[in-house]
Formats: structure tokens, sequence, C-alpha cells
């Protein structure tokens, strides 16, 4: 019997002995196609031999130095890259240990940047519905997923919530993209307006919403017209990157597509790529300056934070994405999975919509396309196609997302960079014949 605490304490889980390229194997030797990066991020696939090579010098020199006394040369790297890399006004980076930390972390600093300018009655953060942004409270606390958040209600930081921009299932019939992405970014205005300007923090929201959603892209100018707001009421902008970031959905920013810089930005999964746990907050010069310029101390920190091996696999992953011009393959290989999707899935009469970029490709079941009414949340589809996906060698991320308290259901694909088309067509195939086995089953 297993010692660990598992995600579920009814079964467990497989157990994966090797993993290579865009495949792990289990322990009686089945293989798996790892068509969304375990949880988008797995970007390089699995075993590279730059990524361990740096992590064998890394571990050769230095494996781990406490940043109360010191910082490495790979920390140092790493920061001057991802700075380097950045939306403008970005300054300076903070490294942790993952998405929820590098959420965290960025509350704190949005609300130390007001109390050291002198502004304590700033406590609001507004965030979305339907967003997911970590399992800690802060971050849980920002997030909108209802079923995530109902029982630890008592323990979350009081946070609001605003609609989030999605097309597929707010946008009305007869009104056009710009028209929606007004509206919805209205509601931001409205929010502000009803706490009063002068409370408000901070408004949090994924560029393109990943798990609790599946993939859904912002709409027109809706990111243009959300920072416009912010910045009329002093409101930081902190955008979470965690999966759709770092070259997700084909360029290095999900932002970089809007047009739009944020106060502060969130990156996870991607930049570690799966070699070691590591997230960093990349945060805007006046932040810094204001922390600088004030108490010079930011009152946060962890034990693991800029870890030297975790920040030496992100240099190396990120180095080899750039040599091998890996995000050009990102924009072809997700021009290609989204056609491909289409011709397979588009007509089946339960897929309501196929939405995404780049390599971050989500596909939402429905019981009635022309309703577009979800599928009763207790058939649990979601799990039932992710079970025979993994039946077929498929991992793919299928989640059962809030919809104003509906629950609907969505197969997220966010494939290894590295890609190549016969991987594509032999994913949309797995796939396809996945989700007909499921539905195969319903009652
Ligand atoms: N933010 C977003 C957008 C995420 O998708 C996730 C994880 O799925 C997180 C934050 C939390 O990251 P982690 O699981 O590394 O704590």
């Amino acid at each position: 019997m297993t010692r660990l605490l598992h995600r579920t304490t009814r079964s467990t889980p497989r157990l994966a002995v090797a993993a290579r390229g865009i495949t792990i194997e289990d322990s009686e030797g089945r293989s798996y196609i790892d068509a969304c990066g375990g949880a988008a991020v797995s970007c390089l696939g699995h075993g590279h031999p730059d990524v361990l090579a740096a992590l064998h010098r890394q571990a050769d020199s230095l494996a781990y130095a406490h940043t109360g006394f010191f910082t490495t040369e790979a920390a140092e790297a790493l920061g001057a890259r991802l700075v380097a890399d950045a939306p403008e006004g970005i300054g300076h980076a903070y490294l942790v240990s993952g998405g929820s930390e590098a959420v965290e972390a960025a509350l704190k600093l949005a609300r130390q940047y007001f109390t050291e300018r002198g502004e304590p009655q700033r406590r609001h953060v507004i965030a979305r519905r339907q967003s997911y942004h970590g399992n800690t409270l802060g971050a849980l606390a920002a997030g909108g997923n209802e079923w995530r958040r109902a029982q630890f209600r008592p323990l979350l930081i009081e946070t609001h919530h605003i609609a989030p921009c999605f097309a597929y299932r707010e946008q009305h019939e007869g009104e056009s993209a710009a028209d929606y992405a007004a509206r919805a970014a209205g509601e931001l205005e409205a929010k502000i307006a009803e706490l009063g300007a002068e409370n408000v923090l901070a408004f949090v929201a994924e560029p393109v919403v990943g798990a609790t959603a599946g993939a859904v892209p912002p709409v027109g100018d809706y990111f243009k017209r959300i920072r416009e707001i912010c910045d009329r009421h002093g409101v930081l902008l902190i955008l979470d990157e965690v999966m759709c970031g770092m070259g997700r959905t084909g360029t290095l920013h999900a932002c970089e597509q809007e047009g739009i810089a944020p106060d502060l930005m969130t990156v996870a999964k991607g930049l570690g790529g799966g070699y070691q746990p590591i997230g960093a907050v990349l945060l805007s010069q006046k932040i810094y300056d204001a922390i600088a310029g004030g108490s010079g101390f930011f009152q946060h920190g962890h034990t693991y934070m800029g870890h030297p091996m975790a920040a030496a696999a992100a240099l190396a992953v990120q180095e080899v994405i750039a040599r091998d011009n890996l995000l050009e393959n990102v924009r072809e290989m997700g021009a290609h999975l989204r056609a491909r999707l289409e011709e397979v899935l588009g007509d089946h009469p339960k897929v309501g919509d196929i939405r995404g970029r780049g390599l971050f490709q989500g596909i939402e079941l429905v019981a009635d396309r022309a309703t577009k009414a979800p599928f009763d949340p207790d058939l649990k589809l979601h799990a039932r196609i992710k079970a025979q996906a993994m039946g077929q060698g498929l991992m793919c991320y299928p989640m059962g997302g809030t919809i104003d308290g509906q629950r609907g259901d969505h197969v997220l694909l966010a494939p290894p960079f590295i890609v190549t088309r016969d991987d594509v067509d032999e994913i949309v195939a797995r796939l396809a014949k996945a989700i007909d086995l499921a539905l195969a089953e319903l009652p």
C-alpha cells in the first residue's frame, strides 16, 4: 500500500519509470505520448541532453546556497536573461519554486508597492471567474474556480471576481468582437468604481486561460482596454503566464500578442520545462524603485528561492529553445495542430468549440451544439476522456471548468515544442478515438 497521499485516495497512479523526447513509459512497459506536457510543463520534452549536462555541471560545482548569504551565477544569469527578454518596463526578476509561489509573491509585491508609497488603504484584489492562479491560499483566493475554492473559503482573503473574456460562452449573438471586448473589460471599470479606485490593489488575469477553461484566448482589444483602465485608476496589472507563457502560445510571452506590458508577471511551468521546480515574478522597475527607495527590503522569502539547480535547468531550457528556434516550431506546429483538430473534430456533434494559440489548444465538449449545454457534471466526461486517452497511449489534460455555476468539459493540449507533423497527426487521431470511446460509455 502506498504511503504517499496522492491526488486521490481511490487509486494509485501508474508508476512512471522513464521518459525521452515526447514519450513517458510506465513500469508495465506501456508508453504514452505526452501531448499536454503534464500540465503544460514539459516544453522541451523529456531527457534533453543539454539540460541534463547543465544540471550535472551545476550539481558538481554548487547544488545549493541560501539566498540570505549568497547569490549564484546561475540565478544571476537567469534573472538577466528573463529581464532582457521581458515586456517593456520590467526591470527585475524574483525567482521562486513554482507557479503558486510566484502568484503569492506577485500579490505581496503589489501590496508592498502601495504601502511603500503611503497608500496602505489599497487592499482589494480583482480577478476573473473561471480562472486558476494556484492552490496556496493567496493564489486560491485570486482564482475563480469555485470547485477548488468552496471548502477553503473561510481561509481565503477577500477577492472580487468579474467575468472572464470568453467568447464562446459569453459573447452575445450578433455582438461584434470589439463590442464584446469593451463589454467584458467594462466589468473591471464597474468593479473598481464599486470598490473605490483608491482601495484597489491589483487586477490579476491569465492572458490565455488555461486549466479552468481550456486555452481561452482574449478577444479584440480586451487587454488594451484592461491596461488603460488599470492605468487610469492606478491599479497594478498582474498577468499570470504560469501556464500560457514562456513560448507556449508562439511568442515568448502571451501578452506580446495583446500589445501590452504588465506591472507584474508570473511565469513557471515552461520556464524550467519540468527539469526542476521553478517559477519567477517579473516586476516593473517602478515597483523595484518603490521598495528600493523605501524600506529596501521585500518582506517575503522562501528557503529554496533562487535555487541554483533550478536556475541552471531553466537557463539551459531557455537557451535550447532560443538556439533551436523552437518558437518558430510552436507557431508552425500550433497552426497544424489547430488545422488537424478542426478537420477531425470540427464537425463532431459533441464538440462545441476549438480554440487556443500556438501549442496551447482546447476542445470544449457539449451535450448540445446548438444550445451549448454542457454535459451533466456527474457523468465526469473529462475523467472518462483522460482514462480512455491513457488507454490509447496519450496524455492529454481534460478538465471540467466552472461556467457560472455549471460545469463544462474540455480537453487541453500542450505538447512539447519539439513535436513534428507526424506527432501532431498521431495526437489528434488518438484524442479523437479517446473522445468517442468516452462518449460511448455514457448512459
Ligand atoms: N497560475 C496558473 C495560470 C496555473 O495554470 C497554475 C498551475 O496550473 C498556477 C498558477 C500554479 O502553479 P503551480 O502548480 O506550479 O503552483
